[in-house]
């Protein structure tokens, strides 16, 4: 195999999992897709923040609140670890809206879905570091108007950055997923963009994702147990 330079990691809620960070469950069985016994489309869609934003604002304030108590697990410290020192390019896009990566370290992130940490002006465009609640209808610090929601992309809405994730999928001679069902677009065809482009690609997972067929190499297991050894191994020059 070719010297691996340029690394893109896409993490999902398989990562924060471990830290009892909740996420939204995928219906089964025809069943509605539930987030902490809320319906995604009453909590995690425009339309519903419309028809009802004080269950809106309360059902993030509580988990804007939660990740704060919450702390990285050996996952994310091992990522931290991988972009301390790795030379060449390395991008961790996460579908995660928690701070957990920053918080282990890892200085290249980049929060495709959003992050619960802070607010988005929907009267200036604004967006401002956030740690208290939005319920209470608090002003913009830019602008005073009281138009802030959850700077959170919520479905049916673009995720953020996307022609700086596929300049980096260009460039990558790896490609890892951890922790993602594979089930979410654009996030789910990352991988076959990155292999069209020439790149390897490994995913570890707790069980094989949708995606599965198109990884070169699946790790099936916990990711903290499977990202410190995969970041050993790259590291010793695997
Ligand atoms: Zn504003």
């Amino acid at each position: 195999m070719n010297r691996i330079r340029n690394i893109v990691i896409l993490t999902g809620a398989g990562v924060s999992a471990e830290s009892g960070i909740d996420t939204f469950r995928a219906g089964t069985d025809g069943g509605p897709s539930l987030w902490e016994q809320h319906r995604i489309e009453d909590v995690a869609t425009p339309e519903g923040f419309v028809r009802d934003p004080d269950l809106v604002h309360r059902f993030y304030d509580m988990r804007r609140a939660a990740i704060q108590q919450k702390q990285p697990n050996a996952a994310h410290m091992a990522l931290a670890r991988l972009d301390a020192v790795w030379t060449d390019n390395l991008l961790i896009v996460t579908q995660n809206v928690d701070d957990l990566h920053e918080r282990a370290g890892a200085r290249r992130v980049l929060h495709m879905h959003g992050e619960h940490l802070k607010a988005w002006c929907t009267a200036c465009r604004s967006r401002s570091a956030w740690r208290e609640a939005l319920f209470g209808r608090p002003p913009c610090p830019v602008c005073q108007s009281r138009s802030l929601r959850p700077d959170v992309v919520w479905f049916g809405e673009m995720p953020y950055e996307m022609d700086r994730i596929h300049a980096a999928l260009l460039d990558a001679d790896l490609f890892v997923s951890i922790g993602t069902s594979g089930a979410v677009y654009p996030a789910a065809g990352f991988v076959r963009n990155a292999r069209d482009l020439g790149a390897q690609t490994l995913e570890l997972n707790l069980e094989p994702s949708q995606g599965s067929a198109m990884f070169h190499e699946t790790r099936l297991g916990k990711a903290g147990d499977l990202v410190p050894a995969w970041v050993a191994e790259i590291l010793g020059g695997g």
